[in-house]
């Protein structure tokens, strides 16, 4: 599958121009190649490409896939029902989309039973879309401060998903609300919580992401190819 190598290529340097232009270091963007619909053939190729991440919104598509792909850190990126928790407790390196206290303890409670500490995101829903899942922005510190007691869960940053559109300035005031709201937590909170990632940024706009303060990209259909509309409703 020459695409998926020249793809990544493509991603990188695009992400390293982004890098350049809004000052930051080379490297300091972490790319997750995210691989719902995807097969384990075509995940293991991108792999052996250089993907250290990989990102799936499904827990029973992980499920499904998880063994039949070579090491790598797995991230979930979706939805995440809190009786979903305990099947992916050991396999996730990086949870981006914790919008609910209770779902929080109920991470810190699986995570207590394996002895792990859980590496967690805030999902925010900055756009207001009522489609979409995540904190309130107003609702996002105190969430913070509740779940940043808890033993077993590590709070490293925030995630937003932005809306699907090619309005560059809404997306930037939604990437910009996004750090902003770091910011805000990381002065009421300093001592208490790590706020050094921003997941933010898909394969129709992470170069605005990366210029607005992205740490992490979620890039799929700009690495894998188009998903087909058919397959799993998306
Ligand atoms: C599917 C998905 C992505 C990747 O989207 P592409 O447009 O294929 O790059 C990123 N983040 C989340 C939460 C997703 O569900």
């Amino acid at each position: 599958m020459e695409y998926i190598k020249e793809n990544l290529k493509s991603v990188k340097e695009r992400i390293s121009r982004a890098e350049e232009k809004s000052g930051r270091q080379n490297g300091s963007v972490t790319l997750i190649a995210v691989s719902k619909t995807y097969p384990p053939e075509l995940i293991n190729e991108a792999i052996e490409n250089g993907v250290t991440d990989i990102g799936e919104n499904r827990v029973q598509e992980l499920m499904e896939k998880y063994d039949k792909v070579k090491s790598v850190r797995w991230h979930l990126i979706g939805h995440l029902q809190k009786n979903k928790v305990k099947y992916i407790i050991d396999k996730i390196a990086l949870i981006h989309s914790v919008d609910s206290l209770a779902l929080a303890e109920e991470i810190n409670k699986q995570a207590k039973k394996i002895g792990k500490i859980q590496e967690i995101l805030l999902e925010v829903n900055v756009s207001g879309e009522k489609s979409k899942f995540g904190l309130t922005p107003k609702d996002c510190l105190a969430a913070a401060e509740e779940i940043s007691k808890l033993e077993n869960v590590r709070i490293r940053g925030l995630m937003t998903v932005a809306p699907n559109t090619d309005d560059e300035e809404l997306l930037r005031s939604v990437f910009s609300g996004l750090k902003q709201i770091s910011l805000d937590i990381k002065e009421n909170l300093a001592d208490t919580i790590d706020m050094s990632i921003l997941s933010m940024g898909m394969t129709n706009d992470f170069p605005i992401a990366i210029e607005c303060g992205a740490t992490m990209v979620r890039v799929g259909t700009g690495i894998f190819g188009k998903r087909s509309a058919l397959e799993r409703g998306y």
